[in-house]
């Protein structure tokens, strides 16, 4: 995986999450004052921190759970794994992590998974 590449998908997460962050603090009351709470004045602030699992608790599973998988895979740029299936350890596809820049499966693995859940 070429450096530009991950360059260009770490742009891409940090995009999506401040766009997360954005509609929830717009959408959310809870999520705002738990912000302001934090003495994080504009969105700047807030995309730049971590938000610590106390403000979390505010936001629904499904929005908690959307930030902690862009965080994972910011993380995973960071050291140097990310597009590396959790699973199989085999190369995730680019059209795959175009579509899902925060995947962490490969997709034989996720529609595994999937099945495996029915
Ligand atoms: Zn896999």
């Amino acid at each position: 995986m070429g450096q530009s590449y991950s360059d260009q998908m770490y742009n891409k997460l940090k995009e999506m999450r401040e766009e997360l962050l954005k509609n929830l603090i717009s959408e959310n009351e809870d999520f705002r004052a738990a912000v302001e709470d934090l003495g994080l004045n504009d969105l700047a602030d807030v995309a730049s921190n971590d938000i610590d699992c106390r403000t979390l608790e505010v936001l629904g599973n499904r929005d908690k759970l959307q930030l902690e998988k862009i965080d994972a895979a910011i993380s995973r740029i960071k050291n140097g794994t990310y597009g590396i299936c959790a699973s199989c350890t085999k190369m995730i596809s680019k059209d795959r992590l175009e579509a899902i820049p925060y995947a962490a499966l490969c997709i034989e693995c996720k529609q595994r998974a999937e099945r495996n859940k029915r």
